[in-house]
């Protein structure tokens, strides 16, 4: 019905003759509407349609085991055939090359197993949450940054997705030592003042190098500037610091704070956010004290960007009353403009008041349909997409780990029409959500994104000529609207190549 209204109002406007194509009320919602019930189809026309971005993936979790054994086998490193976990040379007793796994079946596939959730069945003590969670210490030593962000950004750059906030650690070991060397008093802002003084800035440079060399590395292994360029290449990347929320108090101060510093030292870095199993003892019982820690950061340092892990907990993983707060708690204490996952939100003492705060103050939610699947067991009906939706929350559609489950950015969009049933203009939403409420710096193409309405200097401009002169003057002054309008370019453009997606 509302696709039918959408298309009624584009072909009246088209009569009308005064205003541009609309991009995505054209040839792609016809084709759309043609493959959405053949999932062969669907993928296809799934992976050409150009994407915003990744708002919620985790750099060594998004690397496949295949890529990982490679650069971890090249690196020398050893395995342990019975846990699948690897360390750095030499190998001890019973321990075997990594090497070995490239060429030994039987090895290879244990490792691959072991690494992602390939071929994983839950049994009794072991749940879909611990294969998840220990792959990631068992790859954790053959994880080498700019490979695995090779990887994955020539991933993106294939499914012509344009953007990705990749979530790294930056000189965690250093953040961590500075934070378990000053004793923690039970006050964020005092303990930060400490922290400034024992010369917590001083591990900045260091971490702004640590990504300038990943980038240039990365960016030499897709053969970027060169004829071979992979699209990876004009992927725009940029880093969110990650902060374990599994480390006492002082060193999740500690990282959080270098987190904020680097963010505001870097244009690179664009975010900060807590990682590490929600369920995880410390994490629980910490839980309103890390938040008052972020909240902390984030009034002390102007322009802090925080998306916070919130609610990825199922009923029966964790006591009901662990479900009550935490998505409230990040959006008010923690100061998130962006929840990942929010899964439990439904179980939160006043869920429909969270539901319209996030709708009105626009906090987004980053959706991430397999990994909820995979670690929480949640999935179709019992997802709380279609309850975002329909409360007018900013949904956007991420991976999380798509090495790890084993799944891409396409395959999420397409697990989204298939479990959830959305329809075009959905879809077309919930990609320009990726951009517009990603923490690139600029302002908006978009007077309000829900109805596509763009502000009034790009207003009825067509995506597929120049733009205006007070549209290229906006485009020229804010990295996100020149992304949105490259985006709304690429849609146009998709108009008329979609309906030639047939065999
Ligand atoms: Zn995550």
């Amino acid at each position: 019905m509302r696709l039918q209204r959408m298309l009624g109002a584009a072909l009246l406007l088209a009569l009308a003759g005064c205003v541009a194509p609309v991009p995505g009320m054209g040839g792609a919602a016809q084709r759309f509407a043609e493959v959405r019930t053949s999932p062969p189809l669907l993928r296809g026309f799934l992976n050409r349609m150009p994407k915003g971005g990744d708002l919620h993936t985790h750099l060594s979790g998004a690397a496949y085991a295949e890529g990982l054994l490679q650069a971890g086998a090249a690196a020398g490193l050893c395995l342990d055939p019975a846990t699948t976990t690897v360390s750095p040379a030499p190998c001890a007793t019973g321990q075997r090359p990594l090497r070995d796994a490239l060429g030994d079946g039987a090895l290879n596939r244990a490792v691959v197993d072991g690494w992602s959730m390939r071929g994983f069945v839950p049994t009794a003590g072991r749940s879909g949450h611990d294969q998840f969670f220990d792959a990631f210490a068992r790859f954790g030593a053959a994880v080498q940054a700019a490979t695995a962000a090779a990887e994955v950004v020539d991933r993106a750059g294939r499914q012509r997705i344009r953007y990705l906030e990749l979530m790294v650690t930056f000189q965690g070991g250093a953040a961590r030592r500075l934070g378990a060397s000053i004793p923690w008093q039970g006050d964020p802002a005092a303990f930060r003042g400490q922290l400034m003084q024992a010369g917590i800035a001083g591990l900045v440079p260091a971490a702004r190098a640590e990504a300038r060399a990943v980038e240039a590395a990365m960016r030499q292994r897709l053969h970027c500037g060169t004829p071979a360029a992979s699209p990876g290449c004009a992927v725009d990347v940029r880093w969110k610091a990650q902060i374990s929320r599994t480390s006492p108090p002082g060193q999740v101060a500690a990282q959080a704070l270098l987190a904020a510093l680097l963010q505001q030292a870097d244009s690179r870095v664009v975010g900060i956010n807590l990682v590490a199993p929600e369920d995880h003892p410390v994490a629980l019982a910490d839980y309103s004290l890390q938040m008052r820690i972020m909240g902390d950061v984030h009034d002390a340092i102007p322009g802090t960007n925080i998306a916070l892990h919130a609610g990825e907990l199922a009923l029966g993983l964790v006591p009901p009353e662990a479900m009550r707060f935490h998505i409230a708690e990040a959006v008010h204490q923690g100061r998130a403009r962006r929840i990942g996952h929010g899964v439990d939100i439904m179980f939160e003492d006043d869920a429909f008041a969270l539901l319209r705060e996030m709708a009105v103050r626009r906090i987004a939610v980053e959706v991430n349909l397999s990994s909820n699947d995979v670690i929480l067991g949640v999935k179709g009906a019992q997802h709380p997409l279609p309850v975002y939706l329909a409360a007018g929350v900013p949904v956007v559609l991420s991976t999380d780990d798509e090495g790890v489950s084993r799944i891409d950015r396409t395959h999420e969009l397409q697990r989204a029409v298939e479990e959830h049933g959305l329809d075009w203009p959905t879809l077309l939403l919930l990609e320009r959500n990726t951009l517009e409420y990603a923490f690139l710096p600029g302002a908006s193409l978009w007077a309000e994104p829900r109805e596509a309405r763009r502000v009034p200097a790009c207003a009825g401009a067509d995506p597929l000529r120049a733009p205006p002169e007070a549209c290229a003057a906006l485009l020229a002054a804010s990295p996100k609207a020149a992304l949105q309008w490259s985006l709304e370019r690429d849609l146009a453009a998709f108009d008329t190549e979609a309906p030639g997606l047939r065999y």
